[in-house]
């Protein structure tokens, strides 16, 4: 910490560059009361029309009891990769096997068309490759962005978000052109069972044993969190009120703010950022906490902390750092895991962005940068993670975690636990556990209980 009255100067003035990113825990529940109205908005049909926060029913209706068996499909589409998995279900025990296949940005952000027939080519390759041609495959799939459900196997989408942007899909039922592009590129007999959410596989693979899951998480390139409502709750419900009564809510709470609301929070940062994104003015929650943003986050802070004269004195405007998007939000979690004066992970990033004759008083005054961003991340993740425990008011609840910022990040877990605890209601208990492969597992969760709900039906 600053010693010399020259230092003092600098601590100063750089805090006065980052006081926005320290909020009170007053102003989080302030946060959280201003969720929870928006997701009331969102249930209700009469406001859903103007509701930024949509909370989809997902016509999920009954969390995994063991029993579900057989061989599955499973597509995993939404976050950095794309992944085709063979699942193999039976009771308790799980076989998965997968394969990870790239989509170049000209197709994230190209047609739609182009989108799906690559996606079938792949899921051709790997049926071909995994001997499975001739084999009946239900197919799970697990396609992570706002879609309107209409059924287990109807979902309209209904805006892309992170770093897709594909024309012509916006309203159409995402399984109809998987299921179009399919039949032109393999004679596998794939039949498309079941969309869900990454968020709603995850609670699905962690509910898979866990009697106290009620609510999913997702912290990765995005985020999102979903959780079980009773359908008397659910103005928007208009499928059929048999047992159970409840169903998996979408919530898609990565919208909160777009009205304005989270204004008072947001910081010259993220309004940068959102300007030049692919989606100004949406996803304005997501924005401040999610994988995609959160390293440009702190590169806007860093390249500002510069310009003023504060950090890497005589640095060369044309190095690395100043370029957008290059500040990746693995740095940050690097960075942070450096606990000594030695900052060998942060010399190591800032090499590589061409950073040069910086000092360790440089390094830790990047560092510093990199835990107030996070920590804001992780505490607005837990104010709204707190508002659901508040809201189903369980004594005991499990949520159900994945994404990459929430798994790499060392300090993540930590700090969303801590916070929680202060914001949730005296005596109500949580944890937070790490899903394995809830898209892998999730998806083909749902599909097994389609299949056997169809079964019964049949019957
Ligand atoms: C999407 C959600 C998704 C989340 C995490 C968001 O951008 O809108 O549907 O669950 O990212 O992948
Ligand atoms: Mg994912």
């Amino acid at each position: 910490m600053p010693t010399s009255p020259e230092q003092l100067t600098r601590y100063e003035k750089i805090e006065s560059f980052v006081k926005g990113f320290k909020l009170s825990s007053l102003t989080y529940k302030r946060v959280m009361s201003l969720l929870d109205e928006e997701m009331k908005n969102g249930l209700r049909s009469q406001t859903n029309t103007y509701a930024d926060i949509k909370m989809f029913p997902t016509f999920v209706r009954s969390l995994p009891n063991g029993s579900e068996k057989g061989q599955f499909l499973a597509l995993d589409l939404g976050g950095t990769n794309f992944r085709v998995l063979l699942v193999k279900l039976d009771g308790n025990s799980i076989d998965i096997q997968s394969k990870t296949y790239l989509i170049p940005q000209k197709i994230m952000l190209g047609t739609g068309a182009q989108l799906f027939d690559h996606i079938a080519d792949c899921i051709a390759k790997f049926t071909r490759d995994h001997g499975l041609l001739g084999e009946r495959l239900p197919l799970g799939f697990t396609f992570s962005f706002p879609c309107k459900q209409e059924g287990l196997n109807i979902a309209r989408l209904s805006k892309w978000t992170k770093g897709f942007r594909c024309e012509g899909v916006v309203g159409q039922d995402i399984c109809r052109l998987l299921h179009e592009a399919l039949k032109k590129k393999t004679s596998a007999e794939i039949e498309i069972v079941a969309v869900v959410n990454d968020a709603v596989g995850t609670l699905m693979s962690t509910a898979h044993g866990d009697n106290n899951c009620e609510i999913g998480l997702i912290l990765g390139t995005g985020c999102n969190a979903c959780y079980m409502e009773r359908l008397e709750n659910v103005g928007l419900w208009e499928g059929d009120y048999s047992y159970p009564e409840q169903v998996v809510i979408n919530t898609e709470w990565g919208a909160f703010g777009d009205n304005g609301c989270l204004d008072f929070i947001r910081t010259e940062y993220d309004r940068e950022l959102d300007t030049f994104s692919i989606n100004p003015g949406k996803q304005l929650m997501e924005k401040m906490i999610s994988g995609m943003y959160l390293g440009e986050i702190v590169r806007l802070v860093l390249e500002r902390l510069t310009t003023e004269g504060l950090l890497f004195r005589g640095i060369d405007r044309e190095c690395e750092l100043f370029e957008r998007g290059r500040f990746f939000t693995k740095y940050v979690s690097e960075i942070e895991s450096d606990r000594d004066e030695f900052f060998r992970s942060t010399k190591q990033v800032l090499d590589e962005l061409q950073v040069e004759n910086y000092t360790t008083e440089d390094c830790k005054i990047v560092r510093y940068i990199c835990t107030l961003v996070s920590s804001r991340a992780a505490f607005l993740a837990s104010s709204g993670l707190a508002t659901l425990i508040n809201k189903l008011g369980r004594p005991e609840m499990t949520i159900a975690v994945d994404g990459s910022l929430y798994r790499f990040h060392p300090r993540f877990h930590n700090l969303m636990r801590l916070k929680i605890q202060e914001l949730v209601k005296p005596g109500l208990k949580f944890s937070l556990a790490l899903s394995h492969d809830g898209s892998g597992k999730g998806a083909a969760l749902v599909a097994a209980v389609a299949m056997r709900l169809r079964d019964v039906k049949q019957e």
